[in-house]
């Protein structure tokens, strides 16, 4: 299932090593190696699959129960306010790494480690013809 060209299958494998905080079926979690703020925290799941919307649902069952609770002890264990949790896909997304990984970055108040996003409004019918095109791909 692994793959020899993927850097988390190999970690997954035990062929790289990790700094390990959570594993189960599912998923293995560990700190990432370029953190953006102490105990930023890498969710990975075991198959190799590159996007969040390319794998069988059962792939992101296992993940969304280990996904809040590591979440919420990385926030605890850090003393941090808050965190983001992010998943990129697709390099216009930033993805780096072609297997689906959540990142949990925890956060403090006023760290100003990235601001909120920027935002622009709908015109007119653009919302509900883009909501509308949405539904028909569901
Ligand atoms: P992406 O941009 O794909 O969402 O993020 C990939 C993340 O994986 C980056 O934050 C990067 O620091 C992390 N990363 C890449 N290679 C390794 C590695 O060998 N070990 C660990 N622990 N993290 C890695
Ligand atoms: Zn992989």
């Amino acid at each position: 299932m692994g793959r020899d060209d993927c850097i988390f299958c190999r970690i997954i494998a035990g062929q790289i090593p990790c700094t390990k905080v959570y594993e189960d079926d599912a998923v293995l979690a560990f700190l990432d190696i370029g953190p953006i703020s102490p105990g930023h925290t890498l969710v990975v799941v075991k198959p190799h699959v590159r996007h969040l919307y390319d794998g069988d649902s059962d792939v992101l069952e296992g993940l969304g129960s280990a996904l809040g609770r590591v979440a919420g002890a990385v926030v605890e264990a850090t003393g941090a306010d808050g965190c983001n949790v992010l998943c990129n896909n697709g390099r216009a997304a930033g993805q780096l790494v072609d297997h689906v990984h959540f990142h949990v970055i925890p956060r403090r108040q006023d760290d100003g480690l990235f601001p909120h996003w920027p935002k622009f409004e709908y015109e007119p019918g653009q919302a509900e013809a883009i909501a509308q095109s949405i539904r028909e791909k569901l």
